[in-house]
C-alpha cells in the first residue's frame, strides 16, 4: 500500500464503533473488566487508560506502518518522544553523540538532565558522516541524529552514519520532524528509533502538543519497556486530533512544499538576503543529500539577512500581516522567528541576522507581498 493509502485507511478500526468512519475519542483512566477472571489475567485488549485506548492504539498502528517499524508509543509533546528514545538507550556510564544541530531544548536535556544520572553527551558535527567513528568510545552507546539542523538546516548523511553505527552495535535514533515519515523513513535508511514531533506537521492545525517514537524490531523491547515505566501517555482528544490531522497530511505538506519553494526562491531574489538555508533549493549545500534520500521536505528554512540593527528587524517583523511570531511550525499558518542557534562543534552563519519562516497553506503571493513589503520596512 502507498503512502496516501495508508493515511486514509490506516489507523481506523472499522466495525469497532458502530460504523463510525473515525475512532471516536476514548477519554478515560478506568476501564472496567466484566468479572473476576477477566480482571485477575488482564484477558482484554484495554486495561487501563494510561496503557492505551481504542483512540491511542489506532494512532499508534497507523505511525508504526507509515515510519515502516515494528511499534509506536505515543508522549505528550515532541521533547518527551526524544528525551524517551534517548533513555531507552541509556545507563549510568553511558556515553552518547549528539549531533550539534539537534533542537535546543534537546541540547538542553543532554546538557542538565543526563548528567545527574551519570550519562554523557557530546556533540558531532552534522556533517560528520562516516567520519562519525572517530568520535566512538568505548562506552558509546547510541547516536542521536536530527537531519536537517534545527536552525542551519544542514542534512546528515543519515544511511552512512546509521550503518558506521550498526557496525559497532550502537543504537542510532533521529528526530525527523521535518521530514516526517512521509517524505523520508529513518528506519528503512538504518535508523533504529524513529522520533516525530507530531506537535508539527502530524497534528498540522497548532492544536495539540504529541510526540511519537517508532521502533524497529530490535529497539522495540528497549522503547516499550522505558516507555511504559516511565507513564508518559496522551489523552484521548490529542490522539484523535492527531489522527485526524495525518488523514490529510500529504495534501498539506505536498501543497505547503510547493509554496515554500517559492517563497524561499523570491527571499534570494531580494538583495537584503544573504543567504537561504533551505535544503530543497537547489544550489543548498544538502542538496545532493536531500535528493538522494528525501522524496519532499518540510516549508520550513531559514533565511540570513545581510548585517542591520535591532530596529530594523523590529519594522520588518512589527509591520507583518500574514506571519505570525510565535514558535513551533507545521501548521497551517505562517509564522516568522529570529533564529537561535547554539553550537559546540560546527560552523552556522554569522553575518546579519537568521530568521526562520514556516509556510502555511495561505495563498504563497500573498505571502510573498507581506515578506516584500518587510524587507522594504527593513530598508527604512
Ligand atoms: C518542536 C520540535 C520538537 C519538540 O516538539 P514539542 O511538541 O514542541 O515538544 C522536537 N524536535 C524538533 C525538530 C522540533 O522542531
Amino acid at each position: 500500500m502507498k503512502d496516501e493509502t495508508k493515511l486514509t485507511h490506516g489507523g481506523r478500526s472499522s466495525g469497532a464503533h458502530f460504523g463510525t468512519v473515525n475512532t471516536p475519542v476514548y477519554r478515560t483512566s478506568t476501564i472496567l473488566f466484566p468479572d473476576y477472571e477477566t480482571l485477575t489475567t488482564i484477558k482484554q485488549p484495554f486495561v487501563y487508560g494510561r496503557r492505551g485506548t481504542p483512540t491511542s492504539r489506532d494512532l499508534e498502528t497507523l505511525v508504526a506502518d507509515l515510519e515502516g517499524g515494528e511499534r509506536t508509543v505515543l508522549t505528550p509533546s515532541g521533547l518527551s518522544a526524544c528525551t524517551t528514545a534517548i533513555l531507552s538507550a541509556v545507563k549510568a556510564g553511558d556515553h552518547i553523540l549528539v549531533t550539534d544541530g539537534c533542537y535546543g531544548p534537546t541540547r538542553a536535556f543532554c546538557d542538565t538532565i543526563l548528567p545527574r544520572f551519570g550519562v554523557e553527551a557530546t556533540y558531532y558535527d552534522p556533517l560528520v558522516g562516516g567520519e562519525i567513528t572517530r568520535a566512538f568510545r568505548e562506552n558509546t552507546v547510541a547516536v542521536f541524529l536530527e537531519s536537517p539542523s534545527s536552525q542551519s538546516f544542514e542534512m546528515q548523511d543519515v544511511p552512512t552514519i546509521a550503518a558506521a553505527c550498526r557496525a559497532r552495535g550502537i543504537v542510532t535514533m533521529m528526530d525527523n520532524t521535518w521530514g516526517t515519515p512521509l517524505f523520508f523513513k529513518p528506519i528503512a535508511h538504518g535508523v533504529d528509533l524513529s522520533i516525530n514531533a507530531a506537535t508539527k506537521y502530524l497534528v498540522g492545525h497548532a492544536d495539540a502538543s504529541v510526540g511519537t517514537v517508532t521502533a524497529n524490531a530490535a529497539q522495540t523491547e528497549a522503547l516499550t519497556h522505558l516507555h511504559g515505566h516511565f507513564g508518559t501517555s496522551i489523552g484521548g482528544d490529542d490522539a484523535y486530533l492527531t489522527l485526524r490531522g495525518l488523514r490529510t497530511l500529504s495534501v498539506r505538506m505536498r501543497h505547503q512544499f510547493e509554496s515554500g519553494l517559492k517563497v524561499a526562491r523570491f527571499l534570494r531574489s531580494r538583495p537584503e538576503v544573504a543567504r537561504v538555508l533551505y535544503p530543497a533549493l537547489e544550489d543548498d549545500s544538502g542538496h545532493a543529500i536531500f535528493k538522494r534520500d528525501y522524496t519532499g521536505g518540510a516549508a520550513l528554512f531559514a533565511f540570513e539577512i545581510k548585517p542591520c540593527d535591532q530596529e530594523a528587524l523590529r519594522r520588518l517583523f512589527d509591520g507583518l500581516d500574514l506571519f505570525g511570531m510565535g514558535y513551533s511550525w507545521g501548521g497551517y499558518e505562517s509564522l516568522i522567528v529570529p533564529s537561535r542557534m547554539k553550537r559546540s562543534v560546527s560552523v552556522v552563519p554569522e553575518g546579519g541576522p537568521v530568521l526562520r519562516v514556516s509556510i502555511g497553506l495561505e495563498d504563497p503571493d500573498d505571502l510573498i507581498a507581506d515578506l516584500a513589503a518587510g524587507l522594504d520596512r527593513l530598508n527604512g
